[in-house]
């Protein structure tokens, strides 16, 4: 956490007396949905431990969305498979008229990331891919809070329609903005989510908007030592494309990040390789610097494919907006997590997580931080601080009040993207932690139905902080979604 995000942690935690004083009266009835969840936890744990076990990198997830698609078909939700263009996701309703809520359920998995449910490091497959985000317990939360926030609203007869969308390829695929870009948000009033992590809060902060894809870079190959004269190296041209931008490094605004990998560097050193690839992903907290640094990156390559004699083709893989907080929707989720509250380890939880935290490179925090709630980190202009990772949950939410927490699902002080965040997501921690989301996402879907007055002040606030004239588009265009980015990650 850097010093800026403490200071402005401190003015947050100042303001949450006003702030907490508009949130609408609580539904009535929650305690028998909170009971249900709670009875229902075994066998959530199970269906997280199977998308754990299938572990289905982006838009490859067959296994893991049929599996929750079954729960909710199981619990009288109609089911639309396939939508988006995205034959992994998917939409599960009940009822009908307004308003419309959706909670979001991902569920795909990272490439190399296996790791079994130990303390130590240790792949189930070396190289297969593992659920170092916990998408598969952030699927399994969203489609247990939507089976029992259904049950409440036919207990109640409480009119309105609940969605449930599956939303695959998080992780680089940006599977939500297609189904943003297509209109699958139009008429959704506000949006529940989560996301895994390593204490129970609810998310105020920015992340950052970004844009992704692969330079291929094509030449002609030729014998490296007898006939080099006629070769093109297509290497080449992604090395010197590597070196100019890593010269814009410093002509770029602050809080910029620039990240490649040479995903296809040629086969054999004694032949020109006439194929080359560089994936690359910008960032910035603003789009519209963003965009232009792609165009500078893009520049780059035009300019090495001029250099080097040879050609290039970039295939665009995601594009998303930051997450533009929703203080309304934020406030209503703060009461139903302080409500739910956080979990304590049984002694075999704790000596894990001890051993856990022994592991390099590990930010060892208290472990009772799993039991506490974190206080509102969001102010009176509803900019929280900002995260360093980006979602493509950020443009649902610059479409419709979208609200997320997270849980500590993860022993505290574990990194995103990394084997002890697998490993624990494999065991009963990381159930435990996801019944904290469903619980809480639950009752917030019910609060929601129950006061249009707060979906309301909702949508006028995405509304103030989006301006008047703010169009969605995406830098996608209206390509497809890229089915195959994931293609070769796994062996
Ligand atoms: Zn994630």
């Amino acid at each position: 956490m850097s010093r800026r995000i403490i200071s402005r942690a401190i003015a947050l935690s100042m303001l949450a007396g006003p702030l907490t004083a508009q949130v609408p009266k609580p539904a009535a009835n929650t305690a028998a949905m909170l009971a249900s969840l709670e009875a229902g936890a075994a066998h959530y744990g199970e269906v997280a431990k199977q998308i754990w076990q299938f572990a289905e990198v982006g838009y490859m997830e067959t296994k893991s969305s049929a599996l929750l698609q079954s729960e909710l078909r199981a619990a009288g939700f109609s089911i639309t498979a396939g939508v988006a263009g995205e034959p992994t996701a998917f939409v599960a309703e009940y009822g009908n008229g307004a308003p419309v809520i959706a909670i979001l359920g991902e569920y795909d998995a990272l490439p190399g990331l296996s790791q079994a449910a130990t303390p130590e490091r240790s792949p189930i497959s070396a190289g297969a891919p593992g659920h170092g985000c916990g998408h598969h317990l952030f699927g399994t939360a969203s489609t247990a809070a939507a089976i029992a926030l259904k049950q409440w609203m036919q207990a109640n007869n409480v009119k309105g329609t609940l969605r449930m969308i599956g939303t695959p390829a998080e992780e680089g695929g940006a599977g939500k903005v297609y189904m943003v870009r297509d209109g699958l948000f139009n008429d959704v009033d506000a949006v529940i989510a989560w996301h895994p992590g390593d204490d129970n809060a609810v998310n105020g902060n920015m992340s950052m908007a970004n844009i992704s894809g692969k330079f291929r870079f094509r030449g002609l190959s030729s014998h490296a030592a007898a006939a080099p004269e006629r070769g093109r190296s297509a290497l080449d041209g992604v090395e010197v494309m590597n070196v100019m931008t890593n010269y814009l490094r410093e002509h770029i605004p602050d809080g910029s990040r620039i990240h490649y990998v040479i995903t296809n560097g040629g086969k054999a050193p004694n032949v020109v390789p006439d194929e080359a690839e560089v994936y690359y992903v910008a960032r910035h907290q603003d789009m519209r610097i963003v965009n232009d640094i792609w165009e500078r990156i893009t520049n780059a390559a035009r300019g090495a494919a001029l250099g080097t004699g040879t050609t290039f083709e970039l295939q665009l893989v995601g594009s998303v907006y930051s997450l533009l907080p929703n203080v309304t929707l934020a406030q209503v989720q703060q009461r139903a997590l302080e409500r739910v509250g956080g979990f304590t380890y049984t002694p075999e939880e704790r000596a894990f997580a001890l051993q856990l935290q022994n592991s390099t490179a590990f930010t060892k925090l208290p472990l009772e931080v799993t039991a506490r709630v974190k206080p509102l980190m969001i102010d009176s202009t509803g900019a929280g601080a900002l995260g360093g990772g980006s979602t493509d949950v950020g443009d649902v939410s610059w479409v419709v009040p979208t609200v997320q927490l997270s849980a500590a699902t993860w022993v505290p002080g574990t990194a995103a993207h990394s084997w002890q965040a697998v490993a624990a997501g494999g065991m009963s921690i990381g159930a435990k932690g996801m019944m904290v989301a469903a619980k809480t996402m639950a009752l917030t879907g019910a609060d929601l139905f129950s006061s249009p007055a707060t979906i309301a002040t909702a949508k006028a606030e995405l509304m103030r902080k989006r301006g008047a004239d703010f169009r969605y588009s995406t830098a996608l265009g209206t390509q497809k979604p890229q089915l195959d980015y994931r293609k070769g990650s796994v062996p």
